[in-house]
């Protein structure tokens, strides 16, 4: 007998049975996951069917069907189906006060989101809601490209590359095999060029159908481009939902060309009919204001025709599609081209940029009778794969429709072939087609604050450069090299004399030398040669900004390791990161801007033994440091020392920065970098420096001990100060405004650096050493802010 409790206890998990979670246990799972994870089969063959008869009683019934379905499904019998809008205005009335104001809420973020959202990719920002847009690429494409008739190895341009460059995991290439069996090379040929992953020898709608379902030789593809026959569109437009396709019907070629008789007739003519010899199925149009030009170009295209290689495709194509349409002027041309929608509109007239405010409707958009369709056909650029069929006039779901407008210049002699290279977009634009400026990228901004703002100052410490000029004798020496310049000639690509002298300076090989303009530029090609995409690179904030910054201008990724107390890099959490993340590039800076302390050597020697990549040493203050990367060289060949004339070369208007390592990190950099990127007098500016080491030091050792004496001026005003390697020193205000201590500096005419937004720095300031003197104006200016702001 079962007692009254097990019973309520099994109708409890009867109950509860169906909502608890499904246990799938897929350790060791092996092979395609996609099989082993369930998910509902919405399309399946009763569904599909229903849904297709619905639509079609509505396609043949109307609104009688309507009501039939609406009596059906929703339980309601409706004569009039429209709602009207002054009900929508009631309801808002009507409805609860905070759901009106939640619903408003929403609206105007919604609104603000795609009146300023990034494209394609990037960060937009809304009262503290961070949306960050990314482009991922699909992990398997399958491109169709057509055969039979003709070879396209163009289309496979045009369809392989774009997936290639986002990125796609493989690209699958379809083309119908030819009577052979074989595809002809040039289509090959064009695969090898885009790189396409995989290809078969299969066409039709059974090659479409293969890429959306996969069968044992093709397997399952993500998206489908590419265009194809009327056979070819209809079964993308089968499988989608399956598969990815994009919304337009990319199906026969089609071109209306509106001409008058300002363009060579020939020009017309041969529009009209290129696009023709793609075969059946497609259209062939001119409009034209002027019975003059219409003969014209008909009589023509009939001599065209007679004598072209691919006459019999033409005349098809002409027979079911190719018209020649006389209207009264221009705005009926341009509403007959937007009542076609046709896959590339020519404007072949005496102003074509005065039509293009009015295209409503089509693929692509050819200015002038020097931009034939061709143009975009072959080698402009944007993908040949066009809206047909009307497809065009579709949105997408945020009511925008691209459009691309090709133009090339007229050229100078008159021939077609030559206005197929090179564009001229905006110059005859009329004021009112002023295009807007686009969108920068916006995930690349530089921290906020970052930039020192540029004011005008007696005492400028906030750039930590050096106060003092170099030696009169050496600014005499400047004078020279300017007065002796063959400035009419590039300078030395290799920057050689440099690289041997700066060899010489730090006792390596000049082959382990690369300069650039500033230690910037440095870290830039570095970053071009070993950053980059899918690859990562590591910094220890708060550190010097740029690193940053220019991994992800480089669209490197960027992780952010971990500092202690003291600002040392945490050496256990850095090798736990490098071992777990395998960066391609590790940032220590050394002493380390804006903190001003040094990193231990071991600390380099232990990231340098465990990182996979790079390990650049960024030393721009060096010569202050008790000891330099420079001696590790020898024993690791991914480790990288960058240097810069800016600071304590007091050479910072000369902007020339180097780095020292492996040859093969030089070479790298110089594959990268702009040909002729420094200029001969900088060159000889640098080799003339070096002989002034001596001056350096001197003034080095200066600045170490006005240092010395800012340290005990800072603490003496009860500030937290941290002890500095550099020259420069990082102070926090106690139990005051940072920034109000900023302004009160610049309101006495000092000029220091508000460090407050780096990571970890809140409330803190750096002060740059200057002279003597302007130490002392320091000082004297921070004592009295400080006693002004906290009230004494
Ligand atoms: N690295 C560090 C650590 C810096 O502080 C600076 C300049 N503030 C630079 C590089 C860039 O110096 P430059 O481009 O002038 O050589």
């Amino acid at each position: 007998m079962v007692s009254k409790s097990a019973n309520s206890e099994q109708s409890r998990r009867d109950r509860y049975a169906a909502a608890v979670l499904h246990v799938l246990d897929l350790r060791q799972a092996a092979g395609d996951l996609r099989s082993l994870l369930p998910r509902p089969d919405l399309a399946g063959d009763g569904p599909v069917a229903e849904v297709r008869t619905i639509v079609a009683e509505v396609r043949a019934h109307g609104d009688s069907a309507l009501r039939e379905y609406t009596r059906r499904f929703d339980g309601v019998d409706l004569d009039d189906l429209s709602v009207p809008l002054d009900e929508t205005h009631a309801a808002l009335e009507r409805i609860a006060p905070e759901l009106r104001t939640a619903l408003t809420v929403a609206r105007d973020n919604i609104e603000a989101f795609y009146e300023g959202r990034p494209e394609p990719a990037g960060r937009y920002e809304r009262k503290g809601i961070f949306v960050d847009t990314l482009e991922i690429p699909v992990d398997r494409a399958g491109v169709y490209v057509p055969g039979g008739r003709a070879k396209y190895p163009s289309s496979v341009l045009m369809t392989a590359i774009p997936p290639k460059v986002a990125g796609v995991g493989a690209v699958a290439l379809c083309v119908p095999p030819g009577p052979d069996g074989k595809l002809p090379d040039e289509l090959l040929a064009a695969a090898a060029l885009a790189g396409v992953d995989e290809i078969y020898r299969v066409g039709g709608p059974q090659a479409i159908a293969a890429m959306a379902y996969g069968t044992k030789t093709i397997p399952k593809v993500d998206v489908i481009v590419g265009a194809g026959s009327r056979l070819v569109a209809l079964a993308k437009q089968e499988v989608r939902g399956v598969v990815g396709v994009p919304a337009a019907f990319a199906g026969p070629s089609e071109v209306v060309v509106i001409a008058d008789e300002t363009v060579p007739a020939a020009c017309a003519a041969i529009d009209v009919i290129v696009q023709a010899e793609h075969g059946p199925d497609g259209l062939s149009w001119l409009v034209t204001w002027s019975e003059t030009a219409l003969k014209e170009i008909n009589d023509l295209i009939g001599q065209f025709v007679a004598s072209a290689p691919r006459r019999a495709e033409i005349e098809s194509t002409l027979a079911a599609g190719g018209y020649a349409v006389l209207v009264d002027g221009p705005e009926q041309a341009m509403a007959v081209a937007n009542e076609i929608a046709p896959e590339h509109l020519e404007l072949c007239c005496a102003d074509p940029a005065s039509l293009v405010s009015m295209v409503r409707h089509a693929g692509a958009v050819f200015l002038g009778p020097w931009s034939p369709a061709s143009l975009g056909d072959y080698l402009a650029g944007p993908s040949h794969v066009l809206p047909t069929f009307g497809s065009r006039r579709a949105a997408t779901a945020s009511s925008m429709r691209p459009l691309t407008s090709r133009r090339s210049p007229r050229p100078k002699a008159c021939s077609r072939m030559q206005s197929r290279y090179g564009s001229d977009r905006s110059s005859t634009l009329p004021a009112s087609d002023r295009r807007p400026a686009p969108f920068a990228r916006q995930d690349v901004t530089l921290r906020e604050g970052y930039h020192s703002p540029q004011v005008e100052v007696d005492v400028r410490l906030n750039t930590n450069e050096c106060p003092e000029p170099p030696p009169e004798e050496y600014l005499a020496e400047l004078a020279e090299i300017a007065r002796h310049l063959d400035a009419n000639r590039y300078p030395d690509r290799q920057a050689s004399a440099l690289g041997t002298a700066l060899a010489d300076h730090h006792g390596v090989s000049p082959g382990q030398v690369f300069c650039a303009n500033g230690s910037n530029e440095v870290l830039q090609c570095l970053l071009l040669a070993f950053g980059g995409a899918g690859r990562t690179a590591l910094v220890f904030e708060p550190t010097y900004a740029l690193h940053s910054h220019i991994a992800r201008l480089t669209a490197t990724d960027v992780l952010t390791g971990e500092r202690d107390d003291r600002f040392a890099v945490d050496e256990k959490r850095a090798l736990e990161v490098i071992a777990e993340h395998r960066p391609d590039v590790v940032f220590l800076c050394s002493p380390n801007n804006p903190t001003g302390n040094s990193e231990p050597r071991a600390t380099v020697e232990a990231i340098a033994r465990a990182a996979p990549g790079l390990v650049v040493v960024d030393e721009a203050y060096a010569q202050f440091s008790p000891w330099s990367a420079t001696e590790l060289l020898e024993s690791f060949g991914n480790l990288v020392v960058v240097r810069t004339f800016s600071k304590t070369w007091a050479l910072a208007a000369l902007r020339l920065g180097y780095l020292l390592a492996d040859p093969k990190v030089v070479e790298a950099c110089s594959s990268v970098v702009l040909p002729y990127h420094l200029d001969s007098f900088k060159q000889e500016a640098g080799i003339a420096a070096l002989r002034y080491d001596q001056a350096m030091r001197e003034r080095v050792a200066r600045l170490a001990e006005e240092r010395g004496r800012v340290v005990a001026g800072l603490s003496a005003l009860l500030l937290d100060v941290w002890p500095s390697d550099a020259n420069f020193i990082l102070f926090r205000p106690r139990d005051v405004d940072s920034q109000r201590v900023w302004q009160g500096l610049v309101d006495r005419s000092v000029l220091i650096r508000d460090v407050s937004g780096f990571p970890k720095l809140e409330g803190c300031l750096r002060v740059t050493i200057g002279t003597p003197e302007e130490n002392t104006r320091f000082l004297q200016a921070l004592g009295d802010v400080l006693g002004e702001v906290s009230g004494h």
